[in-house]
């Protein structure tokens, strides 16, 4: 299909990420507080009109939809809209369909997404130190997820950990999780963590470790090649030639992705936001309530945000603060 959905820097949109809850059984540091308030369950769109909303994007050229959240799994009744989404694959029309997830409960849902039409799935992970992994979640059990991981290879999904980079927290596993991902086929990501959400009294700047030092330290051990292959987004990859696995690395501070931006992110409530580093967003639930059996005001909506789609972000540690600093949390747009 020929992308319909075109912004005024000419990039055209292909890839929804939609959280489906704001809710979430961890608390991970760098993304909630531990006392979150969360948003009564009918600001949030039912699973019908999450569908129709994705149904509709899907028309306009969207390929690729990644379900997020908070975490996707805990929102009840969710497996329905995955399977409201096989047509699509079925169709042709939508190429991937994946998710990302905490894994609490992959042990549960593995067969049930994988029959649905999904194949890979990202699994935030970012230590394999079973105190370190409590400290970090606040509430999140290391065996659970890694059970969770096991059923999901067992269904046959692929897995790729995202394990986000904090200095002085998981300096010292880069390389035991590269090791335990090779020997599992799995590939990994590293993000660096993001200026998100109200920094309180967390240090957002003392827990950042350049990817770039990352990627250095990698380079100690093993050979890097770098790939070509881009998404899109904001990650680049390199294959270890030692080992032969692909390390992904996600760095929307220290380089600027955005001109290659394909994508944007709907939040729980249905409000489109069109870069996740700026806090400009459209509200697209009132054409989608108000209009119940028509639909062209939501594509009117949908055009007219995408016409809105800014150029680029501006986070910016360089200045020993984290200028740019978007007020939301990661858990409400969806990372
Ligand atoms: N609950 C699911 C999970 O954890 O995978 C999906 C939602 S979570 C918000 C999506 C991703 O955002 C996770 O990989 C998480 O590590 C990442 N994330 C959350 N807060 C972040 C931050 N401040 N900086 C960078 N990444 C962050
Ligand atoms: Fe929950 Fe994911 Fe945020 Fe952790 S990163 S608190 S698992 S939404």
């Amino acid at each position: 299909m020929t992308p319909q959905l075109i912004d005024p820097f000419a990039r055209a949109v292909t890839y929804l990420r939609v959280s489906v809850t704001d809710r979430c059984d961890f608390r991970c540091v760098y993304c909630m507080s531990e006392n979150m308030t969360f948003l009564p369950k009918k600001e949030l769109l039912t699973l019908e009109e999450l569908e129709r909303m994705c149904t509709t994007f899907i028309g306009l050229g969207v390929e690729k939809l990644r379900i997020t959240g908070g975490e996707p799994l805990v929102r009840k009744g969710i497996m329905t809209f995955f399977q409201s989404m096989t047509r699509h694959l079925d169709s042709g029309a939508l190429k991937e369909l994946t998710l990302t997830t905490n894994g609490s409960q992959l042990e549960r849902f593995a067969g049930d997404l994988y029959a649905a039409g999904v194949r890979r799935v990202n699994v935030s992970l970012d230590t394999l130190d079973e105190e370190k992994f409590a400290r970090v979640t606040r509430w999140g059990r290391l065996a659970q997820v890694l059970r969770g991981i096991d059923a999901a290879q067992a269904a046959g999904l692929r897995i790729k950990i995202n394990a986000v980079a904090l200095k002085d927290f998981n300096e010292d596993e880069l390389f035991t999780l590269t090791e335990w991902c090779a020997a599992r086929d799995i590939d990994l990501t590293f993000i660096e963590v993001m200026p998100m959400g109200d920094l309180g009294n967390e240090d957002r700047v003392g827990q950042y470790w350049s990817l770039n030092d990352v990627r250095r330290q990698l380079a100690e051990t093993y050979t890097l090649i770098d790939l070509a292959e881009r998404t899109g987004g904001p990650a680049r990859y390199v294959r270890l030639e030692e080992s032969g696995q692909k390390i992904g690395f996600i760095t929307p501070l220290s380089h600027n992705f955005c001109e290659s931006c394909n994508r944007v992110r709907m939040t729980c409530t249905g409000e489109l936001y069109m870069c996740l580093g700026q806090e400009d967003m459209a509200d697209l639930r009132p054409a989608l309530r108000e209009h119940p059996d028509d639909d062209a005001p939501l594509i009117a909506a949908i055009h007219k945000a995408i016409g809105l789609k800014p150029k680029g972000h501006d986070f910016d540690y360089s200045r020993q603060r984290p200028d740019g600093q978007v007020s939301r949390h990661m858990s409400h747009t969806g990372g």
